[in-house]
């Protein structure tokens, strides 16, 4: 399947924009998605141009990255949702096919022995043939038929308790054509005490009646809630051979509300566990390390500006105010955050 299929694919699952605008928003400054679905979308629509994209697969795309460490966005991103692949090994002498998580399917599970012979070329991955990728979408996708009938299904049908909270950067030369220097996904369903109660009494955003314990009580003010967070991925990619899971932060943000001092402790996390692989495509006379220095200076500023996109389209005072504090403080690597808001 092309990149272009893949494209159209996923788009079917991506809600009706009026579900999730307020009124009031200037529609020509709204703030990137944060559906699952459409941030998948957007990534892909940053690979190459759209003639590559109707000839490329994502097979060709995820094999280069096996076999060559290829700076992929694709890559990154399927990590991220936890995509798996079904493949077939022709040295198997078996009919079967193999589901592997992509992840796994790309990380080398030794390193390659070193050529027999100096000059020699190193010894080439095994053959493998990619059949499918498997990504988990909507138990009832919409119909593609009309757009009210789309957000009919995510109003009524989807659940609402937890929100999707995702987010793909690409650092690149160019925003267009050109391959990433870093790339990096977010993932997380986000829950607030306000989505939560609005899901215990039937969804209504003004009921009154309803729910579990003090009738009388108003329900919590969006702003006030500290949205925690659960399924959180974190991937980075083009840092090194392959795309790279950020386990530590995604364990301290795991069930963790994302107030000031989780994001400060995850950003410590992230820049403790990471470390960039320096290319030498990018290395010249003058400058030997190539971009190694700013594609490292890059790792933690993307989980910051995560964070900002998620306060701002949700309006979390808490989580703003947060990173408000955090703009008069220099991340590692001495990258002022006040840049990137
Ligand atoms: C100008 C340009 C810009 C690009 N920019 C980006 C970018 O910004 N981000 C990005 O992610 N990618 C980028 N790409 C890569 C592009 O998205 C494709 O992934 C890439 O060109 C591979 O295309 P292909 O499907 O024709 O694979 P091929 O070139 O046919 O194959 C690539 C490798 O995969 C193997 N292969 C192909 N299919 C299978 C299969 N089913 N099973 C097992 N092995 C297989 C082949 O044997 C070969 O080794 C760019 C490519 C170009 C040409």
């Amino acid at each position: 399947m092309t990149i272009a299929a893949l494209i159209a694919q996923l788009r079917t699952y991506i809600p009706a924009p009026s579900s999730g605008t307020r009124s009031g928003d200037d529609p020509s400054e709204a703030a990137p998605s944060l559906n699952k679905y459409a941030t998948l979308v957007a990534m892909l629509e940053r690979i190459a141009s759209s003639p590559v994209r109707n000839v490329a697969t994502w097979a060709g795309n995820i094999e280069m990255v096996r076999r060559h460490g290829f700076a992929s966005d694709l890559a990154t991103a399927m990590c991220g949702v936890g995509a798996k692949v079904q493949y077939w090994d022709p040295t198997s002498g078996k009919p079967d096919l193999t589901t592997q998580d992509l992840c796994a399917y790309l990380t080398p599970a030794a390193p390659k022995p070193p050529p027999a012979h100096p000059g020699d070329a190193p010894a080439a991955p095994k053959p493998l043939l990619l059949a499918k990728l498997v990504l988990d979408v909507p138990a009832a996708p919409p119909t593609p038929s009309t757009a009210s009938e789309t957000a009919h299904y995510y109003d009524s049908v989807a659940p609402k308790a937890a929100q999707d909270a995702y987010a793909y950067f690409k650092v690149a030369v160019r925003p267009q054509n050109s391959h990433s220097l870093v790339n990096a996904f977010f993932g997380a369903q986000v829950t607030t005490a306000a989505s939560s109660s609005s899901t215990a009494s039937g969804g209504g955003s003004g009921g009154g009646g309803g729910g579990g314990g003090g009738g009388a009580k108003s329900p919590p003010h969006v702003d006030d809630a500290a949205p925690t967070l659960s399924g959180v991925r974190i991937v980075y990619g083009a840092i090194g051979a392959n795309p790279v899971l950020a386990v530590n932060t995604m364990k301290l943000l795991e069930g963790s509300p994302l107030d000031g001092k989780n994001l400060q402790a995850a950003i410590t996390a992230l820049a403790a566990e990471l470390s960039v692989t320096p290319e030498p495509a990018y290395s010249t006379a003058d400058n030997p390390a190539g971009k190694a220095k700013a594609r490292t200076a890059v790792l933690a500023p993307l989980l910051y500006k995560w964070c900002v996109r998620n306060g701002r389209a949700r309006r979390w005072a808490e989580l703003c105010c947060a990173v408000a504090e955090l703009c008069h403080v220099v991340l590692p690597n001495q990258i002022s955050v006040r840049a990137l808001v």
